[in-house]
């Protein structure tokens, strides 16, 4: 397992650092201006103190529970922090959301970090979706035509009861929508109503700034994953649809880092393949967990690169979803070169590359879904291997 974020040796690194200053009473907020430093430290203090002591221990325990993946860029954020205790090398990806964060001081990276560990975001879209009439998807609804677009091809495309699957959109706004985020959050960390509006609050304060684009920072909203409570009901809400979310924040990322042709789609397409894994039934292996979660991804990327290059599906050149596999999967992983987990980008995007082979093999039609995955599990081996470059045809056999 990857090490994950330990918010409490930020609180405490801060706690030390405050220590040696006096604490203001917290002076008035001015609306539309940045917080001062020391307002800003007021706000983080007071988050602290409402949290219960193993807030952070509690949604690990929800997200294991909901198999709600870690797909967000808090190490990135914790390597800035504390470079010391990261070897990380800088991919694409972990630029990127170093440049979102430049000029934002120590606090204001434990706040952001905060924030992100608490991701009401997640949690009200997971829950508490808008109605679908109301989805848009992008901050401006940009993305809405395409991604629903992309979303009915998949939904004919693959022979699985799609219409269980709702795709819901992340916004960074809802941060500063109170009620929404009280409710989230009284939800997952078992807080008092008080508590909850209280931190609702402090969490508007926060996001609230310029320096956070008043909660269109594309970090809020980084993340896109599949979703399915798989019968079991979520307590304190009921039974939960299946879903995938898709954040504003990694649109914007991937048009950033020049991949707007295909990320949209592509990302969709992945998303879906864990659809398939659900409703396949081909999510458990006798694999130990690294390599068992490294089967599931690379699946995911074969199912969704033969969505994207199949004359059926996108009909899209395999050279550029290949790329985009390879450079998707380097998002806030630090151990992405190590042969676990994720996969390598290499071994990605030869996953990615064999959904492409088969998409281009006779018969046309569309394979059904468990014909493939028979097909990508005998060539597993040949995709994880180092001295395998390419997937070939005679790998689809
Ligand atoms: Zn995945």
């Amino acid at each position: 397992m990857r090490t994950k974020f330990s918010w409490r040796t930020g609180v405490t690194a801060v706690a030390v650092s405050l220590a040696m200053i006096l604490t203001p009473a917290a002076p008035a907020l001015a609306a539309g201006d940045d917080l001062t430093p020391a307002q800003s430290k007021a706000l983080y203090q007071r988050i602290e103190k409402l949290l219960p002591k193993n807030a952070e221990a509690k949604l690990a325990a929800l997200r294991d529970r909901l198999n709600i993946p870690d797909t967000d860029p808090r190490d990135t954020i914790e390597a800035i922090i504390d470079p010391n205790d990261y070897v990380c090398e800088e991919t694409e990806v972990a630029g990127y959301v170093r440049e979102q964060t430049a000029g934002l001081s120590q606090t204001d990276l434990l706040n952001l970090t905060v924030i992100l560990m608490l991701d009401p975001i997640t949690y009200d879209a997971l829950f508490f979706p808008e109605p679908e009439a109301d989805r848009f998807f992008g901050a401006d609804g940009e993305y809405s035509k395409r991604i629903h677009r992309t979303f009915r091809g998949l939904k004919g495309f693959w022979d699985i009861d799609a219409n269980r699957i709702e795709l819901v959109p992340a916004h960074g706004s809802t941060l500063l929508d109170n009620d929404r985020v009280a409710r989230a959050l009284k939800l997952t960390l078992g807080v008092t109503q008080e508590a909850a509006d209280d931190l609702a609050l402090y969490i508007g304060e926060i996001v609230d700034q310029d320096k956070f684009e008043h909660g269109e920072n594309p970090l809020f909203t980084f993340n896109a994953f599949a979703f399915s409570a798989e019968g079991m009901a979520v307590p304190g809400v009921g039974e939960v649809s299946d879903k995938i979310v898709m954040g504003d924040g990694i649109l914007e990322g991937m048009k950033a880092l020049g991949m707007n042709d295909v990320a949209p789609d592509a990302i969709l397409g992945h998303e879906f393949g864990h659809h398939i894994q659900y409703q396949d039934g081909l999510t458990a292996s006798d694999l130990p967990a690294p390599e068992a979660s490294r089967r599931l991804e690379l699946m995911a990327d074969t199912f969704g690169s033969y969505f994207l290059t199949h004359a059926d599906g996108k009909d899209f050149g395999v050279r550029r979803v290949k790329d985009f596999v390879r450079m998707f999967y380097d998002l806030g992983d630090c151990e992405f070169a190590s042969a676990g987990h994720h996969g390598t980008p290499d071994q990605r995007a030869k996953a990615a590359e064999f959904g492409a082979v088969n998409s281009l093999l006779p018969p046309d039609r569309v394979l059904p879904s468990r014909t493939l995955d028979k097909r990508f599990e005998k060539a597993l081996p040949r995709i994880v291997a180092p001295d395998v470059e390419t997937m070939t045809p005679e790998d689809a056999s």
